[in-house]
């Protein structure tokens, strides 16, 4: 009954949804193996250190550097056999891989599982949030994401054994073009312990730049609403909801947002919720901890002047 994670790597560091991947996958199995694709054998250092993993398959080529997904879902599907469960925290490349690796070893994927019942029952959101199903699945080989904000991050302390895979490189109908990667000093959205996120309340892309100067004040993450992403106050990496990223940090401040359900799916899980926002009746006000009913525009004034 082995696991196996799909570990991400941000640079050479793996990523906080891998880690709560390994968290997830310590509840299912005692024996837990790490699969990196990349093309730098480097990059084994940060996987061989983490607490929990048993050993380190790496699959490296220089193909791998920009992961094309059809080449790293058929080398996962070959790497499965032998493995009961395939876990990777839920993030725009597992999202991507994990459906094709599902249709390769004709099982299906359970995605954003929040809570491990045992080793085939899982709880996972349905209709943004609104409903948790627990699902059971009845396949050979379980494939599955986990949320990165329901499960604890596993940290380093480990010292697992590197074994570089000898596999070839399949042929793909796709080509790698170029990536384009927001750049920020930010913290980064879904590990943030702090988020300042505006909504179309702010009106303009100018004005949104008060959130960004509250946020830098705060060493906080900037989040939006997708109405603020729409009418292009921001990029879209930014929003936060059922199509957008999922968070749970220690203090998640909206502005300007009124709590569309859509929105509420992706950080209702936060620790403290603050909400400026001159209608008494916005559903966001009714989720919060603590309600600022004012005009944002003075209350942003006052918050970005005000020295600590
Ligand atoms: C399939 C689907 C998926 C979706 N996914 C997402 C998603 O992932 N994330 C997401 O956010 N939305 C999502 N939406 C959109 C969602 O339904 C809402 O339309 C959106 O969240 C509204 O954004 P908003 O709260 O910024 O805007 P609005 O609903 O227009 O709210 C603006 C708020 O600002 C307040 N305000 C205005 N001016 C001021 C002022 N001067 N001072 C104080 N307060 C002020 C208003 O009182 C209001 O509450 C999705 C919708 C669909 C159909």
């Amino acid at each position: 009954m082995s696991a196996l994670i799909l570990i991400e790597l941000n640079g050479s560091e793996v990523n906080a949804s891998s880690r709560a991947a390994i968290t997830a996958a310590s509840k299912l199995s005692d024996s837990i193996d790490a699969l990196v694709l990349t093309n730098d054998s480097s990059n084994s250092e940060s996987v061989s250190k983490l607490a929990g993993i048993n050993s380190v398959k790496m699959i490296v080529d220089d193909s791998l550097e920009n992961v094309n997904v059809e080449v790293a879902s058929k080398l996962i599907a070959d790497v499965m056999s032998g493995y009961k469960y395939l876990v990777s925290g839920s993030s725009t490349y597992s999202k991507n891989i994990l459906p094709r690796v599902g249709a390769l070893l004709d099982v299906q994927p359970i995605s954003d599982v929040c809570e491990i019942k045992s080793n085939n029952t899982f709880v996972r959101p349905l209709y943004a949030g609104n409903i948790m199903a627990t699902v059971e699945s009845s396949d050979e080989t379980i494939i599955m994401t986990v949320r990165a904000t329901a499960f604890e991050h596993s940290g380093d302390g480990g010292s697992a054994e590197v074994e570089v895979l000898s596999i070839t490189i399949p042929e793909s109908n796709s080509t790698f073009i170029s990536l384009q990667e927001s750049q920020s000093e930010r913290p980064e959205l879904t590990t943030a312990a702090r988020i300042v996120s505006g909504g179309r309340g702010l009106g303009s892309k100018e004005n949104f730049t008060l959130i960004e100067q509250l946020a830098d004040k705060l060493d906080a993450a900037v989040g939006a609403s997708r109405a603020a992403v729409d009418a292009g106050f921001i990029s879209n990496d930014y929003q936060v909801g059922q199509t957008g990223k999922v968070v749970a940090p220690q203090l998640y401040l909206a502005v300007g947002i009124s709590g569309a359900i859509q929105h509420l799916a992706g950080m209702k899980d936060s620790q403290v919720i603050v909400v400026i926002n001159n209608d008494p009746d916005a559903p966001m006000s009714r989720m919060a901890d603590l309600v600022w009913q004012t005009d944002l525009f003075g209350a942003l004034k006052e918050l970005n002047e005000y020295q600590v």
